[in-house]
């Protein structure tokens, strides 16, 4: 699949930051100017952003657009990771505001996931629509090398913080029933809920591209029977949405450039699909 893409001024990044909600300022990102990029898929969630974080070349798309104008299941996730590869990108971190459904995991803790469970219904899971058919293995699903990385930034600063986990995405934009909420805890074993993994994480697989989730913990899902006012949200949010800044800017510039083949075994298998 080649790719016809006219990049604004031959903007490039090598690692890429896609902000969940609350995230939407990237004023960690020095010398920024905004790129727009349109796809074969139509255009991502919003202008992008390119600069640098000491010295790393770094790109910013904010996964809702500009004042959270896109729900979930609307996102066009395929232009979104298809700008990020067409940009030279090879590394991922996404930030998402997530619930608990682990009584460890408490609202202000970060969690970065090492698997998924996909519960959502009715997106656009690959860029193989026909005639070629591809299957990727999902097997480790997050890139292994960049969550290590994400966990000695978080726990370094201090800030509690989970290595590893499964992520379960709804569809959404509804929350869950408590009946539900209690078969994903209790049945799937799952830790956090959120709406925006799937499909990002199958096409940046796709894409070749090394993906990582700092999960930000908002509030217990609602099998805690722990009702929660959107002031106490908010308040969370605010918190952690400037420790998901430091974090990023502890963890970009420890993100080699020239990473070592062996360190991680994020998809391979398209890398001359996807160029
Ligand atoms: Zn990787």
């Amino acid at each position: 699949m080649a790719l016809h893409l006219i990049i604004p001024g031959g903007a490039s990044a090598d690692v890429a930051i896609i902000g969940g909600s609350g995230l939407y300022d990237p004023n960690i990102i020095e010398n920024q100017r905004e790129v727009k990029i349109n796809t074969p898929y139509g255009e991502p969630s919003g202008y992008i952003t390119i600069g640098d974080i000491k010295g790393i070349k770094v790109a910013f798309i904010p996964r809702h657009g500009k004042g959270h104008r896109l729900p979930p299941h609307v996102i066009n996730y395929r232009a979104n990771v298809w700008a990020i590869k067409s940009i030279g990108a090879k590394y991922v971190i996404s930030v998402s505001a997530v619930g608990s459904l682990n009584e460890e995991i408490r609202p202000g803790d970060f969690v970065i996931p090492n698997q998924f469970i996909d519960m959502t219904k009715r997106r656009n899971y690959t860029f193989f629509d026909g005639p070629v058919t591809v299957h990727i293995s999902m097997a480790d699903p997050f890139c292994e090398y960049l969550n290590d990385r994400l966990y000695d930034a978080s726990s370094s600063l201090g800030f509690r913080s989970h290595k590893g986990g499964t992520y379960l995405c709804i569809e959404g934009p509804r929350f869950s029933t408590r009946a539900e909420s209690r078969v994903w805890k209790e049945v799937f074993k799952a830790d956090i809920i959120g709406m925006t993994l799937v499909p990002e994480i199958n096409l940046a697989c796709e894409a070749g591209l090394c993906y990582s989730t700092l999960a930000m913990v908002t509030d217990y899902d609602v099998w805690a029977e722990k009702p929660v006012t959107a002031a106490e949200v908010e308040k969370t949010m605010t918190q952690n949405i400037e420790r998901a800044k430091k974090i990023l800017y502890n963890t970009i510039p420890k993100v080699s450039e020239k990473i070592d083949e062996n360190l991680c075994s994020c998809c391979k298998a398209l890398e001359n699909a996807i160029q």
